[in-house]
Formats: structure tokens, C-alpha cells, sequence
């Protein structure tokens, strides 16, 4: 995997996608194979399928290299989120988004309610506020875009302010991917993914990543990770590096079909808020600008009149998918606050991973779906 060192930092990050994690070897496959192996033979750099296994160095050195930091493979976006946080120690104080994941505010409640740790509740998108919570903190959490609100957080703001109060910041960066945002380079020490979403991008897999570049909590993780056992499969390892090579040309479309979406329904009479980063009214649209490389996939709306005609609406989509989850080719709608531990969420938010199918027919699929639910537009 050498072969490539030397030129990459020249390569524009849709590039490198495509070509890290190879091992150009004459006559050795041109991608790495699904290495289905619990032992290795004794006295080599491989020893024992829980502590390392090549199809996963090979996915760890593409998602490290685009996000530039060491990457390691876990077995979900949860397993990856549960290595950092349980790599605290007991009582330590925890600043996190009062909107994100659901699977991270519902983990670090019950440690909260537990005793294991103290929780700070913020609201991210206000940089001050989240900074002053920052003061005598462990670690600050947080998320930008947030799920399902598609807040935005300034990144380097918060993250130089949490790091001079001497907290660990730690990103989870699965709307944006590092195809559209750097947060290492802004100054965390940790980035969480769901390669479930857009890295995998197929609905298929269910796997997870850390990536930082500080050795010691890199060196922690790792332990984490052979201590609890929480490990990757070789196949869906393999099948996440598969989907990160056509990462780009994926987010280029789906991003591009999501603000034209954005725009159309921000002008539908049955739609009260659209929630876009790239919409110039976003509250967050300046800093996103700044932070990020495109403003992604994903998008909210608000369905006039709550909780019914919203739901109404997920259920009236013929072509999008109704369905929990975000990130894969095929465009899919819910309503994000049937879920307990969702009660935040405004009741008619209807969030939306946009993928990969013709504009306008998605247009149409959306508009019927809202008239039928509605009776407006
Ligand atoms: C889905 C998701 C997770 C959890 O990932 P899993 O792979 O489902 O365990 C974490 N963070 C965000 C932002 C997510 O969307």
C-alpha cells in the first residue's frame, strides 16, 4: 500500500477515493479481497481477526487519507460512537448537540442517567453557547449538518474554544462525508462515521468508523476495539471500500438534485420550512459555506399542519422510499419524530437523504405525495 505514498497530497480527494487502498502488486487483484480469516500463521504483522485484517487496512487507509487522519474499522456508526464516549473515564463531563443522532443522545442519556458520565445539553449551531459549555468539559460532541435539523455548527469556532478549554472535540461527520468536509483540518481530534450512509451508499451494509490523528487516542480506540470485540466484517468492509470509490460522482448528483429540490419545495404552499444548508436564508448557510466543500444530500421540511399530514406524506411517496436510514442511491423520506427519543424534532419535520434518480421525477413524487397529504400545491 506504499505505492502510492509520495504523490497523494497533489490528488483531489474524488481521486483519491478511487485510488487508496490498493496494493499494486504484478499479478495481485487490482482491489483487495474480502479476507475471511480468523487466525493468521504465527510470527507475521497479522496475527488475530479481532485486533487486524487486511480488508479492513484497506478501507482504513482510504477513509483515513480523505478525512487525513488513521482510520479504524468498527461494526457500526454506534459501535464507533460507543468506543469514544466509553473511552472516558468515569465521571467525565460530555458537551453534545441537544439535535443529533438519536442512537448518540440516547447512549450518552442513559451513561448520564447511569452515573458514568455528566452530559451538557447544547444547541451546537450557537458557537458562544457551546464554547461556554465547553469550560471544564472532557469532550465536546458534535455533529454538522445535524441529524435530523440540518443545523450547522461552526467547526473551527468551537473546536479552538473547546480545545483551549482543554476539551477533546470529536465530530460525527456522516452527512457530510469528507468528501465535503474536513473537520481534523478544523481542529477536532476525532471523526465518527456511519459508513453505513453515504460511504457504503447502498443501503446494504451496516459498519462504522473512527479517524483522528492523535496517536494516543488512536492507540485508545484501537484497544476499544479489540477489548469490546466490536469488529467490522471482512464483507462489509469490502462492500463500504467498494461504495467509497464512487463516493463523489454519488454526492456530486445527489447534492445537486437536493438544492434544486430544496428550492422547489421551499415554494410549495403545503411546506412551512425547508431545512438546507445551501438555501442562502439558512440560518447556517455562511459558516457552511466556509466549512464545507458542497452542502450535501440531505435535507428537512416541515409539512404545514404537524404531525399528520407529515406522516401522510411519507406514507403517500410511490417512488422515494419510506424508510429509516439515509445515504444509499435511492432517495428516502420519514418522518423523523414517530421515534421515541425523538420528541425534540419538530412533529412535522419530514428529514430526506436525497440519491440518485432523475430530478423530476422525484419532483413529481414529492408533489403528489404532498397534495394527496395536504390538499394543497
Ligand atoms: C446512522 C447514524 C449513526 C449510527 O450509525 P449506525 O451505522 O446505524 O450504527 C451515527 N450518526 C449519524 C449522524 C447517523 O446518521
Amino acid at each position: 500500500m506504499a505505492a502510492m505514498s509520495g504523490a497523494i497530497d497533489d490528488l483531489d480527494p474524488s481521486t483519491l477515493a478511487v485510488v487508496l487502498g490498493r496494493v499494486r502488486t504484478p499479478g495481485g487483484p487490482v482491489g483487495p479481497p474480502v479476507e475471511l480469516t480468523s487466525t493468521y500463521h504465527a510470527d507475521g504483522p497479522f496475527v488475530y481477526g479481532r485486533d487486524e485484517n487486511r480488508t479492513w487496512a484497506a478501507f482504513e487507509e482510504a477513509l483515513g487519507g480523505l478525512e487525513g487522519g488513521r482510520a479504524l474499522t468498527f461494526a457500526s456508526g454506534m459501535a464507533a460512537v460507543a468506543a469514544v464516549v466509553e473511552s472516558l473515564p468515569v465521571g467525565a463531563v460530555v458537551v453534545a448537540p441537544a439535535d443529533a443522532y438519536k442512537g448518540t443522545r440516547g447512549l450518552l442519556g442513559e451513561l448520564a442517567a447511569a452515573g458514568r458520565l455528566q452530559l451538557r445539553s447544547v444547541d451546537v449551531t450557537d458557537a458562544a453557547a457551546t464554547i461556554a459549555a465547553a469550560d471544564g468539559a472532557d469532550l465536546v460532541w458534535l455533529e454538522s449538518p445535524t441529524n435530523p435539523s440540518l443545523g450547522i455548527c461552526d467547526l473551527a469556532a468551537v473546536a479552538a474554544g473547546a480545545r483551549d478549554a482543554g476539551a477533546t472535540v470529536v465530530v460525527d461527520n456522516t452527512f457530510a462525508t469528507p468528501l465535503l468536509q474536513r473537520p481534523l483540518d478544523l481542529g477536532a481530534d476525532v471523526v465518527v462515521h456511519s459508513a453505513t450512509k453515504f460511504l457504503a451508499g447502498h443501503s446494504d451494509v451496516v459498519l462504522g468508523a473512527t479517524v483522528t490523528r492523535d496517536g494516543e487516542w488512536y492507540d485508545r480506540l484501537l484497544r476499544r476495539r479489540s477489548a469490546h470485540g466490536g469488529i467490522g466484517g471482512p464483507f462489509e468492509t469490502w462492500l463500504a471500500l467498494r461504495g467509497l470509490r464512487t463516493l463523489a460522482v454519488r454526492l456530486e448528483r445527489a447534492q445537486t438534485t437536493a438544492a434544486l429540490l430544496a428550492t422547489r419545495l421551499a415554494a410549495h404552499p403545503a411546506v412551512e420550512r425547508v431545512r438546507y444548508p445551501g438555501l442562502p436564508d439558512h440560518p447556517g448557510h455562511d459558516v457552511a459555506r466556509r466549512q464545507m466543500r458542497g452542502f450535501g444530500a440531505m435535507l428537512s421540511f416541515d409539512v404545514r399542519g404537524g404531525a399528520e399530514p407529515a406522516e401522510a406524506v411519507a406514507q403517500a411517496v410511490r417512488l422515494i422510499v419510506h424508510a429509516t436510514s439515509l445515504g444509499g442511491v435511492e432517495t428516502m423520506v420519514e418522518r423523523r419524530s414517530r421515534w421515541r427519543g425523538e420528541e425534540t424534532t419538530p412533529p412535522g419535520l419530514v428529514r430526506m437523504s436525497v440519491g440518485l434518480e432523475d430530478v423530476d421525477d422525484l419532483w413529481r413524487d414529492l408533489d403528489q405525495a404532498l397534495r394527496a397529504a395536504t390538499g394543497e400545491g
